[in-house]
């Protein structure tokens, strides 16, 4: 571990793998004005996103989480820094070219379903909704065929008030896609969800990933939605902290997180603690079951 903490990496931690970046933040700083005083939300963020990548953003309760989604999607300016979307730095874009960002690129999921869809039209008329709105610019995706894609070509009759919190909630998906954006950025997205209906919606953000390659940027902090992505990265007062799991290895109830690498050594296995100033040991007990 360095010198520096566990949690504190160079930004190279943050570089995507392979390909060029499709979105691309470098030294991000966000500070919220309250009367005279600063809130600092986010304090030099660097991060790629790759194209066709889903991408987890975990992290405590006011981190920053949502501040760098509300960026990427061009709902608010950094304080400083660039951020760069397929070559183009958001930050140099007048309102109306940032507005046109927003809705030929970005889709949008929030937590709590209701927010996404109109009460008195069925699920297909509220997915066809966004091409009729639009100013006919841009391609348009099939109504049924997202439907389809997200599970719900049974329920395309229904109005939302028929549909179950999940059902809504992947309703919510095949909106955000309806105009083609290539980035999909949801927030909390199964934050009011029961397990089941989690993973429902959670297979139709893949279904969506593999199907159209659209980039996903999910603000959860469910470790289980977060497990679902292709990577994840976590965020803590305003810094991004290094990728994977357990970057904190205490939860915020006070248990101890260990890799899934260290899972197949622990089955069975009687264990031995000893808490030391900076690390805990876990040793096989000699002699016990699993001690082969
Ligand atoms: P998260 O999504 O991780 O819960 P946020 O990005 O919403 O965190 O917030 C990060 C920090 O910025 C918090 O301290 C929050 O109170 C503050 N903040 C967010 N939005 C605003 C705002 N519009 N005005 C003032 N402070 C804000």
């Amino acid at each position: 571990m360095s010198g520096l903490g566990p949690n504190v990496v160079s930004t190279d931690a943050f570089a995507a793998p392979d390909r060029g970046a499709l979105i691309r933040l470098r030294h991000v700083f966000k500070v919220y004005r309250i009367v005279d005083t600063g809130v600092i939300a986010l304090a030099g963020v660097d991060l790629d996103i790759e194209d066709g990548e889903f991408l987890a953003v975990v992290g405590p309760s006011g981190a920053g989480k949502s501040t760098i989604l509300n960026l990427i999607g061009g709902l608010d300016r950094p304080s400083a820094g660039t951020i760069e979307v397929d070559g183009t730095d958001l930050t140099l874009l007048g309102d109306d070219d940032l507005t046109r960002y927003r809705a030929e690129r970005i889709g949008f999921v929030w937590q709590g379903a209701a927010r996404n869809l109109i009460p008195y039209l069925n699920i297909r008329e509220n997915v066809r909704l966004p091409a009729v709105t639009s100013h006919g610019s841009g391609r348009r995706r099939d109504a049924d065929e997202l439907l389809e894609l997200v599970g719900l070509a049974d329920r395309a009759r229904h109005r939302p008030g028929m549909l179950s919190g999940g059902e809504q909630q992947r309703a919510a998906i095949a909106i955000a896609l309806a105009n083609t954006p290539r980035i999909l950025l949801a927030d909390e997205p199964t934050a009011e969800l029961d397990s089941a209906s989690a993973v429902a919606v959670l297979d139709a953000f893949r279904a969506v990933n593999q199907e159209f390659g659209v980039t996903i940027v999910m603000v959860t902090h469910d470790l289980v939605a977060a497990s679902r992505a292709d990577r994840r990265v976590r965020v803590r007062d305003g810094h991004l902290l290094r990728e994977g799991i357990p970057v904190d290895p205490v939860d915020e109830d006070g248990r101890v997180r260990l890799p899934d690498e260290a899972l197949p050594w622990l089955a069975d296995a009687e264990l031995e603690a000893e808490i030391h100033p900076d690390e805990v040991r876990l040793r096989r007990r000699e002699g016990g079951p699993a001690d082969a």
